[in-house]
């Protein structure tokens, strides 16, 4: 691919041969992906039990380990001695890694909002004296941006931060709530108002004079994650250690979301493979009316819907992972900085990282509520490993932007896009109105070629988004901003339309290989598409009984239907097919 853009998808045809697929990891990707894979194995899983009790600073410690074997560092350039690896090779660990509860919190917190915001936006200094024991272990960080009265909404953070008067130091005072890794953490990057006004990013280091954390937060779930409150009374930070520019705080924050959303989805993937697994395993053991669960049709359904979700959230992260290093590569080549490169290529990105979040976090809640149903009572006992995903799946909507936030910010960003001139929406939307003036073909045709009737639906569900989406625009203009159910429909329209886009691309290349037997993901990708179509129709319909009425309301309605017209298939052989597949493979536990 020469070069990828973000949302590109959207208004123009993607080619299979732009995404990368799972299914190209190459020889390195394999190696650190086991080497991942044994560390949870070896230090995570037989410590479960402690960890969620916080056991003698077991967190820290498995941290540490992790950072001897290098699994802190991989993002870290090679001269703060990190890995220096690119994004899918760090979203290989981030997966591998995502079965593993708390821990994966907490090593998502340390790798992430713990250490690259001094990573892109520190000094010479601040990057020699943290990112190399950040990378290492030697210090765990941390990040406080919430408080308890700004959440969703960052910007109106309470903390202040005033010069003292030998202007040495800033003077915090204020408070922050929710604080993964902050029990044990040493250094944080703590966001406060200078003089009330200026929202900028302090390092903070524990020991600071009148920096405190509250008590452990007793938790629903990720019970062995460390959550706490960071006071700051009179607190004094040396000048130097501001970071970044003075009032920019909300650039770092902004910046850092936009890598941890699509980090989470990638992490979610690895719980819910987990939890996917143990789901198929229980349903081959357990008996019922003397037969094993996942012989009845209501299991096998919701075992092809896991298989089903999961592959398709894996097309997508891993094509936004890779799309993201080539940005980076490229933004390299025109002469940016490591910073710029990788901070640029994250924010082309950041709608896809936004529809990566809100995408992972449901498919990963879906995963784990149908796994607790597979279990029965034993779902509810502690004893089972699937009672744990449970728990620890349902923050994953909560942090790194609620799925409301993205939802909105999915259209917000369109929005700004679109007015900024960087993608042409407005020929896009007036080439739906000629298309509309063909005549339609409602006809069922024979499925004489899946991948063709799967390409064209896809650029009717495209279509079907610039019809509402600008429709929406024209007629409310800035008004639909008080529209946020409006606005949740198109997002979801446009969120499930990226999903079946990256599927079905991943199945092209695949089938492109003629190496692979490709009967089942065949089978996955025509039913997502064929359930998609009635989602998006509904989002559509609701969006379009919003805004329009009378014969706009009629003609529009028609014209949804034609581009959300799907051929039909038979969902039921189609997910026992999927169900089988995986059923045997997981054998029994
Ligand atoms: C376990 C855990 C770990 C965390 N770790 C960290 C951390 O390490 N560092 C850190 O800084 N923060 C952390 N957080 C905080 C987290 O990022 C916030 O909880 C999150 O951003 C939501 O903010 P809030 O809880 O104040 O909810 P609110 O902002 O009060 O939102 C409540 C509800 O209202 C909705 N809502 C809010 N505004 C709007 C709007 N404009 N339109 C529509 N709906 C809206 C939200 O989507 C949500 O459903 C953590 C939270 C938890 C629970």
């Amino acid at each position: 691919m020469s070069n990828p853009k973000g949302l590109e998808w959207l208004i123009t045809t993607s080619s299979f041969e732009d995404v990368f697929i799972p299914e190209e990891f190459n020889e390195e990707h394999l190696q650190i992906k086991d080497l991942a894979t044994q560390f949870l194995q070896k230090e995570v899983v037989p410590n479960f039990d402690k960890i969620e009790c916080k056991e003698d600073n077991i967190m820290a410690n498995i941290l540490k380990k992790a950072g001897d074997v290098g699994l802190l560092g991989s993002a870290v350039p090679e001269e703060f001695e990190g890995l220096g690896k690119d994004f899918v090779t760090t979203s290989i660990i981030n997966e591998s890694l995502g079965a593993g509860y708390s821990f994966s919190v907490a090593y998502a917190a340390h790798t992430g909002i713990g250490t690259l915001p001094i990573l892109f936006f520190g000094t010479e200094n601040q990057k020699q004296k943290y990112v190399p024991k950040l990378a290492s272990g030697q210090l765990m960080g941390a990040y406080g941006l919430t408080e308890p009265t700004s959440g969703s909404d960052a910007l109106s953070a309470k903390t202040t931060a005033v010069l003292s008067a030998d202007k040495k130091h800033y003077i915090l005072n204020g408070q922050k709530c929710w604080i993964t890794n902050g029990g044990f953490a040493d250094i944080y990057t703590v966001f406060a108002k200078i003089d009330g006004t200026k929202f900028t990013a302090f390092i903070i280091e524990r020991g600071m004079p009148g920096f405190t954390q509250g008590l452990e937060e007793h938790k629903m779930g990720i019970k062995g994650s460390s959550t706490v409150q960071l006071y700051f009374q009179d607190c004094l930070v040396p000048v130097e250690n501001v970071l970044g520019d003075i009032g920019r705080g909300h650039i770092i924050a902004f910046n850092i979301l936009n890598i941890g959303r699509l980090k989470l989805c990638i992490a979610t993937l690895g719980a819910a493979k987990g939890a996917a697994k143990e789901s198929a395993q229980y349903a081959n053991t357990r008996q019922q009316f003397k037969l094993p669960l996942a012989t009845f049709g209501a299991i096998k359904f919701k075992i092809s819907e896991m298989v089903i979700k999961i592959w398709m959230i894996e097309s997508l992260s891993y094509r936004i992972a890779h799309n993201v290093d080539i940005k980076e590569k490229q933004f390299i080549q025109d002469g940016k900085t490591f910073n710029e490169a990788s901070l640029g290529a994250a924010e082309e990105f950041a709608v896809e990282c936004s529809i990566a979040k809100v995408a992972g976090s449901e498919m990963l809640n879906y995963v784990v509520d149908e796994g607790v149903q597979i279990h029965g009572g034993n779902g509810f006992s502690d004893e089972y490993l699937i009672s744990r995903a449970y728990r620890d799946s349902r923050i994953n909507r909560i942090f790194e932007g609620t799925n409301e936030i993205n939802r909105l910010l999915i259209f917000d960003m369109i929005i700004k896009r679109a007015l900024a001139g960087k993608i042409d929406l407005l020929t896009a939307a007036k080439k739906i109105q000629n298309d509309l003036l063909g005549i339609p073909d409602f006809s069922i045709k024979n499925q004489i070629d899946l991948f063709e009737n799967l390409k064209n639906t896809l650029e009717n569900y495209k279509k079907a988004i610039l019809l509402v989406a600008g429709a929406a625009t024209q007629k409310l203009n800035e008004k639909i901003a008080t529209e946020q159910e409006l606005i949740m429909n198109i997002s979801d329209m446009i969120i499930e339309t990226y999903i079946c886009e990256s599927g079905l691309l991943r199945l092209l290349k695949l089938n492109s290989k003629k190496t692979v037997d490709i009967q089942i993901e065949n089978r996955i990708v025509e039913t997502y598409f064929y359930d998609v179509s009635f989602k998006i129709a509904k989002y559509g319909q609701d969006a379009i009984n919003i805004f329009a009425s009378g014969d706009e309301q009629k003609m529009m309605l028609l014209a949804l239907k034609r581009f959300t017209k799907c051929d039909p298939i038979n969902p039921k052989e189609s997910r026992r097919i999927i169900a089988k597949d995986f059923l045997q493979k997981q054998g029994s536990n």
